[in-house]
């Protein structure tokens, strides 16, 4: 049954072949028999996910229920969730019992979906390994040495896995697109605002997104479904924001116009990718697609840039955790001795060095020479990538320069894994809608295509790498476990 992708596991319990409690059970014995080798869940709820099993079969026996009701899901432990700890990985939040839901897990709560656990990530989703997470390892499936990618590596190995047919993650500068590429699944940032932040806890708020992962497009696009919408408890959420799998399936390669910049395919892409992207490229070529290259010069700052910025928002973000509000505190003897021991002590490495970076670019002084600057830049990468987007239908790249690397490899320091956001970053910038879908595999390691359109573009966007999805012929190889 986990060998299921979720729209053949919801025409059998529409069907009421098998039944929402049976899919649950599936689920949370498999994790139990594997995950132990791969890390994925930070935290099962077994208890409350046969509850909402047990709700969502009687919406199943009353007929007319949503698509997705009686569907496993895992979401990543940023996303808040009433009465179950959300730690976002970080010591900080050790414990923490969130009193109210995002809106995503009430939305999918009303449709019958059913929460088997909470993914592992990096602290505070800075990182692009999981390795930053303050409580475990997280292990690709495909080679359990090899780090799944980040920072929603949990949630991605847990599709990968079949550990859960679809998860969310959540994309700052790629963090659902490319741990979706190293680990050989689909992962779809939205347009920003098409589904609510309302209770994603914030990284960097200009650029956060909660986005879906699933085996096929067509799971993507049944979990993008039901989460997308207008909500208004998030001020960023945007007003026609539904979205319907409906016309999904009408996507075609034919006359597609894709784009590749080659700032984004330039010496920083690992040959062993290059290779497969471009014979994925012919793929798509044989089926009518019209590929041309274009250059977009801004990109090569979107590193730069993108790590001024997000540790910009990060540190203002970040400046709510002071022991007292949330989580556990260090008593020091007075107020500002005990804030600051508690947070010296219990934010991680990573999150430190961020908070500095932020608070140093937004000083007066500095301002103007970094943040402004950077926002500055920001804007031409918009504007360059939307000038293209008129002429062309999606821009493509490899999603990541590199296919899944090992862990706790120390010729990668922090600024070699900085540069691996490269290909994503640009989409985060401008709020474009943007999905990482399998190419095909570099020495049995998966390699991600990476497609980006143009902002509320997303139905287009799905449709054409629906119709890619068709021709790389990926879809149904599975991760070398039992
Ligand atoms: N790797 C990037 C970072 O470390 C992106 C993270 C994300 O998208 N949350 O900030």
């Amino acid at each position: 049954m986990t060998g299921l992708t979720a729209a053949e596991l919801s025409a059998k319990l529409q069907s009421r072949e098998i039944s929402a409690q049976e899919a649950a059970e599936a689920h949370f014995d498999r994790i139990e028999t594997i995950d132990g080798d791969y890390g994925a869940y930070l935290l099962l709820c077994r208890e409350e996910a046969m509850k909402q099993a047990e709700a969502a079969q009687a919406m199943l026996d009353a007929g007319d229920a949503p698509a997705l009701c009686g569907i496993p899901y895992a979401l990543k432990d940023n996303i808040v969730t009433k009465g179950i700890t959300t730690t976002c990985a970080s010591k900080v939040l050790e414990g923490w019992v969130p009193p109210y839901s995002a809106s995503v897990y009430q939305q999918m709560q009303n449709q019958g979906m059913v929460l088997l656990g909470k993914t592992n990530l990096d602290e505070f989703a800075m990182g692009t390994s999981t390795e930053n997470s303050a409580y475990q390892l997280t292990r690709c499936p495909w080679d359990p040495h090899c780090s799944p990618g980040g920072s929603s590596g949990g949630s991605a190995a847990a599709v990968s896995a079949e550990l859960a047919p679809i998860s969310f993650g959540s994309d700052t500068g790629g963090s659902v697109r490319q741990p979706a590429s190293l680990c050989g699944v689909v992962g779809f940032k939205p347009t920003y605002g098409r589904i609510s932040r309302y209770g994603l806890v914030a990284f960097a708020s200009s650029l956060d997104q909660i986005g879906p992962f699933g085996r096929t497009v067509e799971d993507t696009s049944l979990a993008f479904e039901a989460v997308a919408g207008h909500d208004r408890h998030d001020s960023t959420s945007l007003p026609n924001a539904a979205y319907s799998s409906k016309e999904l399936k009408s996507g075609s390669l034919k006359g597609l116009k894709m784009a590749i910049p080659k700032e984004l395919f330039g010496d920083e892409v690992d040959p062993g990718v290059k290779e497969v992207f471009e014979r994925g490229i012919k793929k798509l070529q044989a089926e009518g697609a019209i590929v041309s290259i274009v250059s977009l010069p801004s990109l090569q700052l979107g590193v730069t840039t993108y790590y001024i910025i997000a540790p910009a928002e990060a540190s203002s973000n970040l400046g709510r955790y002071d022991g007292i509000r949330f989580g556990p505190r260090i008593e020091e003897g007075d107020h500002n001795k005990s804030t600051a021991m508690t947070r010296g002590q219990l934010f991680g490495h990573e999150v430190k060095l961020r908070i500095m970076v932020g608070t140093y670019a937004l000083s007066a002084g500095y301002y103007d020479a970094y943040y402004h600057r950077a926002q500055q830049v920001r804007g031409l990468m918009a504007d360059e990538m939307a000038e293209v987007m008129k002429e062309h239908d999606v821009i493509i790249s490899p999603t990541s320069p590199v296919s899944s690397f090992r862990l706790e490899d120390d010729s990668l320091d922090q600024m070699a894994l900085k540069m691996l956001d490269l290909c994503t970053i640009p989409a985060n910038m401008g709020g474009f809608p943007s999905i990482s879908i399998p190419c095909g595999a570099d020495n049995d390691m998966p390699v991600g295509l990476l497609l980006t359109g143009p902002v509320m573009g997303d139905e287009k966007l799905l449709q054409a790498a629906w119709a890619a999805e068709q021709a790389l012929g990926f879809v149904g190889r599975r991760p070398p476990i039992l």
